[in-house]
């Protein structure tokens, strides 16, 4: 076989980037939106490309979508041979790379995409059940999808790889439809456990459990990104606590490891009828209340109800920036309910998940 080296035996396609693309790939970003692509010959969706600026000059390696706004990703500076083995080092790269922080917990996310040199690809772990999410023309290739697929089983022994289906993004990427669902293996549903290895009185040790199902929930079906907010919740928490938006019992059930008594709430029955289960999984007693959160902390501010702990989760209040006005108001309202139901002394932990309001407008509702 013929040595892989020189220009003229390079099959992969080229683009051309715009000074403006270059100015933020060089600020490395990894992103070339279409409109700064000045050049591109027919090029498959889902390739590997050779990125160049106007003069010609090599900038690196990239992913490229034929109808993403999003035209490529890079994935490296340099020159790349075999996409799949560079993918299979970056999956085991991001591994090892987990095993260095990440302890007391066997359900974390193993690979976030951008964050890891791998755009397209997500992959939480759940402790032997992992999902698998697809974003991109060129991590759907089959070839990319049997090395995704056979680096993780190598590295991580699971009993099942589920692969979750976004069918928007799917649409989006001119990617033919596909259903969710197993990939490799048997096993779909499994327990996970986190924050473990406290002196509680009534705990083994081994952290707090809950129930996780590939094909239920929200989402990716917890909200693990919360884990370690749980652990510093319980180090504060005490006597009598109330989890609002308590969904599948995150909070509640942490906080039950330090309480008196817990009360969750949550507007979803099937969350509850969940929480309830995780409940039982840790031998701990919740109080579970299908309501309105917003209805139950007025009713409940104006009988002059009393907690020691409160937490506030809600759902995203502002999803586009026009939202925002509306959503800092609402963010005040609530909490503000929520402190002056405290004792004093009381702990309120409060959270936002929208994209849209910054730390520095929170923490200035909150002040
Ligand atoms: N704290 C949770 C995540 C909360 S997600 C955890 O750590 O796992 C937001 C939750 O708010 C969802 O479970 C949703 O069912 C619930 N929700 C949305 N609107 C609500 C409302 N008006 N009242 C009560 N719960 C609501």
């Amino acid at each position: 076989m013929p040595k892989k080296t020189g220009v003229a035996l390079r099959a992969e396609p080229t683009v051309k980037v715009s000074t403006r693309g270059v100015t933020r790939l060089e600020a490395r970003h990894p992103w070339v939106y279409r409109s700064d692509i000045v050049e591109e010959k027919q090029i498959a969706p889902g390739s590997v490309v050779r990125v160049f600026d106007q003069r010609g000059k090599f900038l690196g390696t990239a992913l490229y979508s034929s109808s993403s706004q999003i035209a490529i990703r890079m994935i490296s500076h340099g020159s790349v041979d075999d996409l799949a083995a560079l993918v299979a080092e970056r999956i085991r790269a991001a591994i090892a790379y987990r095993k260095t922080f990440v302890s007391n917990a066997n359900a974390y996310r193993v690979i976030f995409s951008e964050a890891d040199f791998l755009p397209g690809l997500i992959v939480d772990r759940y402790d032997d059940v992992l999902t698998l999410q697809i974003l991109t023309q060129a991590f759907d290739r089959a070839s990319v999808r049997e090395t995704v697929v056979q680096t993780l089983a190598e590295e991580l022994h699971p009993e099942g790889i589920v692969e979750r289906v976004d069918p928007r993004i799917r649409e989006l990427e001119q990617l033919p439809a596909r259903e969710s669902g197993l990939v490799q293996g048997e096993k779909s549903s499994t327990v996970i456990r986190m924050n473990g290895e406290t002196t509680t009185i009534g705990d083994d040790g081994a952290g707090v459990r809950f129930h996780y199902d590939a094909f239920e929930g929200q989402k990716t079906g917890a909200f693990l990104d919360q884990r370690e907010n749980y652990a510093a919740a319980a180090e504060y928490a005490h006597g009598e606590a109330l989890d609002t938006f308590c969904y599948q019992g995150g909070f509640a059930l942490h906080l039950a490891r330090k309480c008196e008594n817990v009360t969750g709430v949550d507007s979803s029955r099937p969350a509850l009828e969940m929480a309830e289960k995780n409940a039982l999984l840790n031998g701990r007693e919740v109080e579970w209340i299908e309501a309105n959160a917003f209805d139950l902390l007025r009713d409940y501010a104006a009988a002059n109800r009393r907690y020691d702990t409160i937490v506030l989760d809600p759902p995203a209040f502002a999803k586009t920036k026009r939202d925002l006005e509306k959503a800092l108001r609402g963010y005040k309202e609530l909490n503000l309910r929520a402190m002056k139901m405290l004792r004093p002394g009381g702990i309120l932990i409060t959270c936002s998940c929208s994209f849209h309001v910054g730390q520095e407008d929170f923490t200035k509702v909150l002040s």
